[in-house]
């Protein structure tokens, strides 16, 4: 307990008397209103079985932490089984997977151990580097299904630097929070999603922005939070006011992954290596693939984009995604535990139908999701257009058990389709 006038604190949430509306001393602690609602509600549910409402649980956004039912983290899994659950789930992308695996296996390695001496393992915070589409979201994703932590997806575009309209970075935390019940423990053990970090890159070579809202104001506001800190979090998310409570987070053991297209770095990879190869020409190197540059990718090239050298110091794992071919598109359409043909496939079994793709029209989607430059986010789309008619009449007629998608179909269906009108414009 803490001793002096100012500095009472709720022993739960750890929020400072200032900051409540009652604190309530016991013999060596003390404890708010929020906690004293949110631990009546856990006793509610856990003892007599009553479900609490969405709202009353905002309202419980206190510091208790249930002891049962927590988020637990795996203790025994291996890289190499990481690697082979996301192998189900995403087609191709090996070095990301692999280094995604590793990276995401320290991070608990971290978390779970117990000794301390002098070694301090870092936080491995993780970007990806790839085109839209390719399955950054997706890898993210899958990490945090399986390893069954809180997961949140934030875009790094609607932040703002503190003082501008959008919403502060805080806001991450806030999302994590709710997807969790508000469990600030199991939040504290999350993965944090964030989308489209290279929009906020600095943009040295555009004298017109004065000042740079969204750019490196934001990256500073990340900082901190990437490397672990305490964050007082408004529940709600938004803006933070005066009155609202916090909910103090530590992020220390929060694994952040940073995804974004980061548009044209090929052309600074591209220059970085043609300097390097001018510089020691050795006889042996491997010759250079110019068609995939990102393989090559370091953390320099991202500076050089305009991340701030301090953010790019706090995302030691670096990897990128390739760009998605036709036979790629094709194996996303079938192979996935959850692919796009298996759930039509599903669908239409529960009508009692059974329904066929042909060859030619799972190549005719594949290649029409390359045109769409998309990535792989282009075939639902694609496979909706082309299946909404059938998924309409089918129903109707009873008489119907067996359908077969071919090219022809295919092509007949997108072609009318407003999608077909939207790519010819
Ligand atoms: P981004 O790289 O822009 O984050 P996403 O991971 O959100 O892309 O992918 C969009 C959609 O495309 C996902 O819902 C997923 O179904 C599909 N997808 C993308 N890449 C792959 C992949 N490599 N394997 C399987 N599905 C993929």
């Amino acid at each position: 307990m803490r001793k002096g006038k100012q500095t009472y604190h709720c022993s739960f949430c750890g929020r400072d008397k200032a900051e409540t509306l009652m604190l309530i001393a016991g013999i060596n602690a003390h404890i708010c209103e929020v906690c004293v609602e949110q631990a009546h509600d856990i006793i509610q549910e856990e003892l007599y079985g009553r479900k609490r409402t969405g709202e009353e649980t905002t309202a419980a956004a206190g510091g208790i932490k249930r002891e049962k039912n927590d988020f637990l983290l795996p203790t025994n899994i291996t890289p190499r089984e990481i690697k082979s659950h996301l192998d189900k789930y995403v087609i191709g992308q090996d070095d990301a997977k692999k280094v995604l695996s590793v990276a995401v296996y320290n991070h608990y390695k971290r978390l779970n151990q117990t000794v301390t001496d002098e070694v301090e393992i870092e936080k491995s915070n993780i970007v990806l580097v790839g085109r839209t589409g390719t399955g950054k979201t997706l890898l993210a994703k899958t990490i945090a299904k399986f390893l069954n932590v809180p997961f949140a997806i934030v875009d790094a575009t609607v932040f703002t630097e503190a003082g501008y309209v959008g919403e502060d970075v805080e806001s991450i935390l806030s999302r994590l929070l709710q997807v969790c019940d508000y469990n600030v423990a199991a939040a504290e053990r999350g993965i944090v999603y964030i989308d489209e970090i290279d929009k906020i890159a600095r943009k040295s070579d555009n004298p017109s922005i004065t000042r740079d809202v969204s750019g490196e104001g934001v990256q500073q506001a990340l900082l901190k939070m990437l490397e672990g800190t305490d964050v007082n979090v408004p529940p709600q998310g938004g803006r933070k006011h005066p009155e609202q409570k916090m909910v103090k987070v530590n992020t220390e053991n929060i694994l952040f992954i940073c995804g974004g297209a980061f548009d044209g770095i090929e052309k600074v990879i591209a220059r970085r290596v043609n300097t390097q190869v001018i510089g020691y020409k050795s006889v042996d190197a491997e010759p250079i693939d110019k068609e995939n540059l990102l393989q090559y990718i370091t953390h320099q090239d991202i500076k050089t984009f305009g991340l701030i050298p301090e953010l790019v110091g706090r995302m030691p794992v670096l990897t990128y995604l390739e760009p998605l071919d036709l036979e790629a598109m094709k194996r996303i359409l079938m192979e996935p535990r959850n692919s796009l043909i298996k759930q039509y496939e599903k669908l239409f079994a529960l009508e009692g139908i059974k329904l066929v793709f042909e060859e030619d029209a799972i190549e005719f989607i594949a290649a029409k999701a390359l045109e769409f430059n998309l990535g792989a986010r282009g075939l639902r789309s694609i496979c909706e257009a082309i299946m909404t008619d059938a998924m309409f009449e089918l129903p109707s007629q009873k008489e119907i058990k067996h359908f077969v998608i071919d090219g022809a179909y295919a092509n007949e269906k997108l072609s009318r389709s407003k999608l077909a009108a939207l790519k010819a414009a």
